[in-house]
């Protein structure tokens, strides 16, 4: 039996199959394992592509924004409270980073979408693209997984140290919390990508903390981030075995 044939087999017992799709890349964002198809073809990610907001707001500016979040215009309706980027990431607080990208320089995030690899937006979109609400900012799941295997080789910059503090705070107390292992983590929520499905969770996990071996990109039908996240541990404690 190949490492392959025991990985889908030990893990495709918790969820059907055809419900699941999955990118697994090492560090130097080589895939490893895949069963997602058309891996190529961009899709709308929700939120999962905040910290590279925080990134090119960074970027260009000294101070990150604080706020408060009374729950209007966020998704968790009764209200983050005071939130610093790194909270804001934590939570995917919505009004932290519409505050941000309405302010964010252009030319700053499309430098930083194409030296990680993805595709910058274009100017003509509100910010409430950005953040993944209506049609999203989508993008190819092979480049979204490798730009985050450059973010965990790139750990020790200033500015990415942020972003993974904000990542670790999601998978201990944010909307990864699900996942139950020790990780860098981001959710997002999009739209249905077929008239069938409800809605698409995604998960994006870095694994483990300390010496990062894995990246693992998970989506699931019918389901929000922070579920999808309730199903990726083991996986991503056999892949970063
Ligand atoms: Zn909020």
């Amino acid at each position: 039996m190949t490492r392959r044939t025991i990985l889908m087999g030990s893990v495709g017992a918790l969820w059907p199959r055809a419900s699941a799709r999955w990118i697994a890349a090492d560090l130097s964002g080589r895939i490893r394992e895949s069963n997602w198809p058309d891996s190529e073809q961009p899709v709308c990610f929700g939120s999962l592509l905040k910290p590279f907001l925080a990134l090119a707001y960074l970027a260009a500016h000294s101070e990150s924004p604080v706020i408060d979040c009374t729950g209007a215009g966020c998704w968790y309706r009764k209200g983050h409270g005071r939130q610093d980027m790194i909270a804001g990431l934590a939570n995917s607080c919505n009004v932290y980073f519409l505050r941000l990208s309405e302010t964010l320089n252009r030319a700053a995030l499309d430098t930083t979408c194409l030296s990680y690899g993805l595709a910058p937006p274009s100017r003509l979109w509100p910010a409430s693209r950005l953040i993944g609400l209506g049609p999203g900012w989508p993008q190819a799941p092979q480049a979204v997984i490798r730009a985050f295997s450059l973010l965990a080789r790139n750990a020790s910059e200033p500015h990415t140290r942020v972003v993974l503090a904000g990542m670790l705070r999601c998978c201990e107390s944010g909307t990864a919390k699900g996942i139950g292992l020790r990780c860098y983590a981001k959710t997002g929520t999009a739209a249905p990508s077929e008239r069938r499905y409800s809605g698409e969770g995604y998960v994006i996990a870095i694994y483990p903390v300390d010496t990062p071996r894995t990246i693992l990109l998970f989506s699931r039908h019918n389901t929000t981030g922070a579920e999808a996240a309730t199903h990726i541990r083991p996986l991503l404690a056999e892949l970063g075995s």
